[in-house]
């Protein structure tokens, strides 16, 4: 289903307001898989009104009006909208009683105008408003579906989210299924899922990044569970088929969380070594309910000295290969099964920056991971500031134990 978000409001072109009303509604509805494929932001002006819906009636199934909904003269959402699909306003006495009971309530004086409000197209819904006076209006014609909401976002938010999610939801099913990537850039990923991605009818797909990671979200619609679950099913595995790989999660769950899981799964208890990240991969680790059952210990070593102590790492190794090191990593996760009883240990050692000397290249982060009888150590170069490298040296830390403990 195609849909256009047309703002009305004359303040919203002079850039007095900002038009929050499509931004709120594009992602609700993209939430049911709806495409957003059109904004349109127009003044309080009725010709510039009527050649909008015309076109929008052309190229969208679905049309949204905010705004303009009022009892003043520069209110006229409501007629030019009935005009346009020739449907004449018929006066609702349920919305009156509505009006003249809000007035009551809030001993505001009702003037005649207020009345207007109470006229909708023939054979539309009202749609009531909770947190005013306008009514929205839901109108089904000719195979569009054309839905008029008040301006203020809090009425509008209100009356969508309660009254009028239900009324496009109800003639199908909807199922979403997130999957959570993680290594392949945005722009990457968009490229290799790129037709999938353009077929955007049903199910709908789109991608949403964050610091390293990305989600990709699949939207699937249809008369029945079978038949939407079976849409969605086959998706995923042509997704899958191309960047299994890097999907780590088809349940929404953070990559903290998975870890977690296949650890508990195994029975096996885990500890980490952390130096340019401080702490943060036990932090994220520890704010997972349980995670007693296979956390052992997290320590901050971030001197050379704390490295040795420690972590028995040798002097002329952090000498010659200096603290970023594969050989550091190597010998800092080895050190901590030693120390410890745990089956698999994580070590980081980078450089999160801003450059201290010019022999420190910036983002540059090995992750050490030593089990009983298997080792490795993985080299990154990270992009960003200090923050924004310590966060993804965490992320990344916490992929490549789901990936070592899956082949374990
Ligand atoms: P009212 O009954 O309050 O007159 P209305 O439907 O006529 O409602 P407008 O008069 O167009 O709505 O706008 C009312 C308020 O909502 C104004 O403060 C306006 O700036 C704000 N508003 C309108 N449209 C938007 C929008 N798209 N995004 C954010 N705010 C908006």
């Amino acid at each position: 289903m195609k849909a256009e978000i047309i703002a009305v409001g004359s303040e919203l072109i002079l850039g007095s307001t900002l038009n929050t009303n499509s931004q709120y509604l594009t992602k609700r509805l993209s939430e049911i898989g709806i495409d957003v494929l059109y904004h349109t932001t127009l003044k309080d002006n009725r010709d510039q009104l009527k050649e909008v819906i015309d076109i929008g009636l052309k190229r969208a199934d679905l049309l949204i009006f905010t705004g303009g909904l009022g009892p003043t003269g520069d209110d006229f959402t409501k007629e030019v909208v009935s005009e346009a699909l020739g449907l004449e306003l018929v006066l609702d006495n349920s919305i009156e009683d509505d009006i003249r009971s809000y007035f009551n309530k809030t001993n505001k004086v009702m003037t005649p105008n207020n009345i207007k409000q109470a006229y909708i197209p023939e054979g539309s819904k009202p749609i009531k408003n909770d947190l005013g006076t306008a009514p929205g209006i839901f109108i089904e014609k000719d195979g569009k579906t054309v839905v008029l909401l008040p301006g203020p976002p809090r009425e509008m938010k209100h009356m969508f989210d309660k009254y009028v999610m239900p009324l496009i939801k109800q003639d199908y099913i909807i199922k979403v299924v997130t999957l959570k990537t993680i290594g392949i850039g945005e722009s990457n990923l968009e490229t290799i899922i790129k037709d999938i991605i353009e077929k955007n009818d049903n199910p709908t797909v789109a991608t949403y990044a964050g610091d390293g990671l990305v989600d990709i979200k699949i939207v699937a619609r249809g008369d029945n569970e079978s038949e939407v679950m079976k849409l969605l099913e086959e998706t995923v595995a042509k997704i899958k088929d191309r960047i299994g790989e890097s999907i780590y999660s088809y349940n929404d769950e953070g990559i903290e969380e998975v870890v977690f899981k296949i650890l508990k799964e195994k029975n096996y208890k885990i500890a980490f070594a952390e130096s340019c990240t401080g702490g943060l991969v036990s932090s994220r680790f520890t704010q997972i309910p349980g995670v007693s059952e296979v956390f052992d210990r997290g320590i901050v070593t971030y001197s050379n000295m704390s490295k040795m102590e420690e972590l028995n790492v040798s002097r002329l190794t952090l000498d010659r290969y200096s603290a970023v090191s594969e050989e550091t990593a190597l010998e800092m996760a080895k050190g901590l099964m030693d120390k410890t009883n745990v089956d698999i240990a994580l070590s980081i050692t980078g450089y999160a920056g801003p450059p201290s000397g010019e022999d420190e290249p910036v983002g540059l982060v090995y992750i050490g991971i030593a089990s009983r009888d298997k080792s490795k150590v993985i080299k990154t170069r990270l992009n960003g500031d200090r923050i924004s490298i310590q966060n993804k040296a965490a992320l990344k830390a916490f992929n490549e134990l789901r990936k070592f403990l899956l082949n374990m």
